[in-house]
């Protein structure tokens, strides 16, 4: 990925004219592109180690795979999130690993911990880099030195087990390197989030991802049947059986756990044969709380398509918007469902049909297919479109949060409010646009995306505002986070989300497996 945006140079384009008309209408300002320092003015703090820690660590996993290269410093500055993306376009010295290390296999990682956990050097595992939360930030703590441990070489399909559905893969294999060399063997993990280009299987498991297939296929975390972790103390396997009643499952205090408890090397999980037919409908619904309770009675009675997912009236109403202005209308007004079913011709036919059923019951129009096979086509280009606005003077991010179905409408309200209130308040009025992402039975949770001019300090802007949106999510009863992980970012909630005691177990979990504090400092603990 490019270091100081999303994705890859080819995906980025300059905001059209018709959108810089629409944005500079709604937010009163000029919308110009302002340019973005080059890389080579980026200047990094210097590697604080030593010649004698770089030998050792060569030693370990090779001369060419510890690197203090400026660029690739850089890349692994940090994550993706706007804050990210901001701190990038500033001219002050900024954060860096102060090496990149690239082990090749998990013996060399549990040898990198050893040696981290003696030289008294921090480690932060490295994924894809695509961290929304601060999950990836160079943080040193209480060590003088901070290394990247990027596991972009644990990219092996190690097994397949055809008659039980599973598959081994490597840390570091990205969703796209995972689903091709799945398919080859006729198999899919279904694992799609908005990141799935550039995130890591790893990565998917240590901060409980969720993709836009969950509905059907669930949330990674749910797909993981055995996991192999390197801890500084040593290596930890986990999962022998579909379910086990010996004990408390140990499988869930390393999903999740953001590379603070482990570095997970290799995941066997769940899949599924290629799915040989594809249904799509969209819908479209008068409000959101009929469209919502459409979906509730869907997934109540176990007929959940594969995708499913409603953006409320300001979302649809900007996505009308800007699909008139490219020319080509997605929806009609109102709420737009959208609903895509894959499986078997047999399976697909009947879920669709039952959907449709409910759908149209609950208060629905069927749109037909055209809405949802574009949001398809086009469901991995929003984060370009982010890059293009941060340089245009707009402020874009997005917050997500979960609840109980009855407590929904709650949170969404309350949530709304406290962006909406924050923002104003330094003179920015937003446009907060929401969906359901993800469906439970018994809840769901809410996606909102920020939209506003930025003021001098973008920020700080959205510091306040992320604070005041943190502090409403949890006074109203929601999850600090449903699937974007905890990282630096939410820390600070952690508390309210498990309680005191709640915060003792993971430490005293985190004294046993890395009694010298090396792996992650500064994150998912409060
Ligand atoms: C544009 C955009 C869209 C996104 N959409 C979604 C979405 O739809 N659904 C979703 O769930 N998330 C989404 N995210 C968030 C992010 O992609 C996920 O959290 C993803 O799972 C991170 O994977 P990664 O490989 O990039 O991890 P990284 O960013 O590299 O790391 C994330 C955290 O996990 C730790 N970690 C990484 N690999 C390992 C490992 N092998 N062992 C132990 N710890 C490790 C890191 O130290 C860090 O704390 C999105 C992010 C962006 C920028």
């Amino acid at each position: 990925m490019v270091w100081d945006a999303w994705g890859v140079l080819e995906g980025h384009k300059p905001l059209s004219p018709e959108i810089r008309a629409l944005i500079g209408g709604a937010f009163g300002i000029s919308a110009e592109t302002v340019s973005r320092p080059g890389e080579d003015a980026v200047r990094l703090r210097d590697s604080a180690l030593t010649a004698d820690q770089s030998a050792e660590l060569a030693a370990i996993v090779g001369e060419g795979n510890v690197s203090t290269d400026h660029h690739d410093r850089l890349v692994r500055a940090g994550g993706k999130s706007t804050f990210d993306l901001l701190r990038r376009r500033s001219a002050d010295v900024q954060d860096a690993p102060d090496a990149v290390v690239t082990p090749v296999d998990h013996d060399e990682v549990l040898a990198l911990l050893t040696y981290c956990s003696d030289a008294r050097i921090a480690v932060v595992p490295f994924g894809g880099g695509t961290s929304v939360v601060g999950g990836v930030d160079p943080v040193r703590g209480a060590f003088d030195a901070v290394i990247a441990l990027d596991l972009k070489r644990l990219d092996r399909l190690s097994a397949v087990d055809v008659v039980s559905g599973t598959a081994t893969l490597g840390a570091g294999l990205t969703g796209p390197q995972a689903e091709k060399l799945l398919g080859e063997q006729g198999l899919s993990l279904g694992h799609f989030p908005q990141s799935f280009q550039f995130a890591s299987i790893g990565g998917f498991a240590a901060t409980r991802s969720s993709g836009q297939a969950s509905a059907g296929y669930g949330r990674f975390d749910d797909m993981v049947h055995h996991l192999k972790v390197a801890t500084p103390r040593g290596t930890v396997e986990l999962g022998r059986a579909p379910a086990s009643a010996a004990g408390p499952d140990l499988r869930e205090l390393f999903v999740g756990s953001e590379g603070t408890l482990g570095v997970i090397t290799e995941v066997t999980l769940r899949v599924h044969p290629v799915s040989t037919n594809t249904a799509y409908e969209a819908w479209s619904f008068p409000d959101f709380t009929t469209g919502a309770q459409a979906l509730r009675a869907l997934v109540q009675v176990g007929a959940a398509p594969t995708v499913l997912r409603l953006s409320d009236e300001a979302e649809s109403g900007v996505n009308l918007a800007m699909a008139d202005r490219i020319g080509g209308a997605t929806a009609t007004g109102g709420c737009l469902a959208i609903t895509t079913f894959e499986g078997t011709e047999a399976h697909v036919a009947a879920r669709s049909a039952e959907a449709a059923a409910i759908l149209a019951a609950s208060g629905g129009t069927s749109l037909g297919a055209d809405p949802a096979v574009a949001w398809e086509h086009g469901r991995y280009n929003a984060p370009y479109l982010r890059d293009s606005l941060l340089d245009s003077g707009v402020l874009c991010e997005t917050l997500e949060t979960a609840t109980t179905w009855a407590n929904l409408a709650n949170l969404k309200a309350a949530v709304t409010g406290a962006l909406t209130e924050a923002l104003s308040a330094q003179g920015t009025p937003p446009l907060v646009l929401c969906h359901i992402s993800h469906t439970y039975p018994t809840g769901a949770s809410l996606y909102f995306t920020i939209i506003c001019a930025q003021t001098a300090d973008p920020m700080a802007q959205w510091g306040v505002t992320k604070t005041a949106a943190c502090d409403a999510i949890i006074a109203a009863g929601g999850t600090i986070t449903h699937h974007h992980a905890v990282g630096a970012d939410h820390r600070k909630w952690m508390t309210d989300e498990i309680g005191d005691l709640g915060v003792e177990i993971l430490r005293a979990v985190k004294a046993v497996v890395d009694p010298a504090g090396i792996l992650n400092p500064g994150k998912l603990l409060p």
